[in-house]
């Protein structure tokens, strides 16, 4: 079933999953305050807009409440990814997923009620230390 994201922050991680939904024919609207990045996705997503997650009018303008999905991947500024998360949640998006940059942000995103937070860099670690210790790779 083809189904509606919406991301903010087009970094190597909001762009790669910005390219594989679209790729995977789901609806995805791309948003990022850098107009280079946004540029590097379109054709790559639905709809692209340069802009700030933390602005309520883009919100509401691009209807962000009828999403079934939001995906925060703002990096380093923590404050805009929680004014972002807020705002969304505020909007009764029932799935906001947000990447955190280290635990106090995590616990800060628990609080306002993110329903899942990525540490991409710590899982994918976790990740590729579990399949080299895994018998199928010591078979192969
Ligand atoms: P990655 O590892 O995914 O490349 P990163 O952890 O290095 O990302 P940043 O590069 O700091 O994180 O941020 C990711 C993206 O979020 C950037 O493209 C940046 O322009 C964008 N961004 C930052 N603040 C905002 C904001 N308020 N609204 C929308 N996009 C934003």
């Amino acid at each position: 079933m083809r189904k509606q994201f919406a991301i903010i922050g087009l970094g190597r991680f909001g762009s790669s999953i910005c390219k594989e939904l679209y790729h995977m024919g789901h609806e995805v609207f791309a948003i990022d305050t850098d107009e280079k990045k946004v540029e590097a996705v379109r054709g790559l997503a639905t709809q692209t807009f340069v802009g700030n997650g933390t602005d309520e009018n883009l919100l509401e303008q691009i209807g962000i409440r009828n999403f079934d999905h939001v995906i925060i991947a703002i990096g380093d500024d923590i404050q805009a990814s929680i004014l972002t998360t807020l705002h969304i949640k505020d909007h009764n998006v029932p799935n906001v997923w947000v990447k955190a940059q280290n635990d106090y942000h995590h616990k800060v995103l628990e609080k306002i009620g993110a329903d899942r937070i990525f540490h991409p860099e710590k899982e994918m670690g976790s990740r590729i230390a579990a399949y080299l210790t895994s018998d199928t790779v010591l078979d192969y």
